[in-house]
């Protein structure tokens, strides 16, 4: 199979990466060392893949869900490789082997969800880089206060520290995207440090970033009773008036956790 043949599907979010410079940064701020295991989500035909299989990494999982290309890349060997054809969105990410390496140049419909799966479901991964539309990246890395700031920020940060890479125009693509992109690189926080209770902190983050203009006392009423609102919001240190978006990502936890626990 030629892969020149292979046209992009649109409704797998499939944008080429053709520029060479943009391909060898991606690969460099991964950091990949001989023990590694790398796992790439979405090689397609093979811009990032091609350096992966030269890299020194011992093992090489590629993950794929369009068939053409999953047959494309178990057609060319290599030690340690296995091509996966499945779902991205449906893996098991606690049973990664670590030490583990994550690329992708994400489909962009899907890129949220999963990165909010693999940050707190996936042991283990010392590293991830992904190139993602650029809104979204600004939105991983907002801080309190600002406008971008909402749940997908409180939760990658409260299960890794996100670093900002650098932004890649639409035209370093086949077919080019309509907006900017950017690669981030994500490191996990320790284990410890994890929030004690995901689905109380999601839960919280969805009832507060659906009205996050209203003040948090507010918001919870028609939630928790007004006992509990008051008590979990003083022993966590927040005042009833503030609003959703001022909250750090340590404040969500300790919020959710009284709130919830009560
Ligand atoms: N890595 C290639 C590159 O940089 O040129 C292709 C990137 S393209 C933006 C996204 C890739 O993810 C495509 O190969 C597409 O088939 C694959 N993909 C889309 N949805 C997926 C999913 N749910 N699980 C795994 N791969 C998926």
């Amino acid at each position: 199979m030629n892969m020149n043949e292979l046209s992009a599907k649109k409704s797998l979010g499939q944008h080429f990466l053709r520029d060479e410079s943009a391909i060898r940064r991606i690969v460099d701020m991964m950091g990949i060392e001989a023990d590694d295991h790398v796992l790439e989500i979405g090689p397609g035909p093979g811009a990032l893949t091609r350096y992966l299989r030269e890299s020194v990494c011992s093992r090489l999982t590629l993950l794929e869900k369009d068939d053409r290309f999953a047959a494309l890349h178990s057609s060319c060997p290599r030690p340690g490789l296995q091509v996966i054809h499945g779902d991205a969105l449906t893996y098991p990410w606690e049973k990664l082997a670590a030490p583990c390496r994550i690329v992708g140049n994400l489909p962009y419909n899907i890129a949220s969800p999963l990165m909010w799966d693999i940050v707190s479901r996936t042991r283990g991964y010392v590293r991830a880089v992904f190139m993602i539309q650029k809104e979204v990246a600004d939105r991983i890395l907002a801080e309190p206060g600002s406008k971008t700031y909402g749940a997908l920020s409180v939760w990658i940060q409260s299960y890794a520290v996100p670093r900002k890479g650098f932004i890649v125009r639409p035209g370093a693509f086949s077919p080019p995207p309509k907006v900017d992109s950017a690669v981030i690189t994500l490191a996990p926080l320790p284990r410890t440090d994890f929030p004690r209770d995901a689905a109380a902190l999601a839960t919280l983050l969805k009832i507060c970033f659906q009205q996050r203009r209203k003040q948090l006392q507010r918001i919870l009423r028609s939630h928790f009773s007004e006992e509990n609102i008051l008590a979990s919001l003083e022993e966590s240190g927040i005042a009833p008036a503030r609003r959703p978006e001022t909250l750090t990502p340590e404040e969500f936890q300790k919020l959710a956790l009284r709130l919830f626990y009560a």
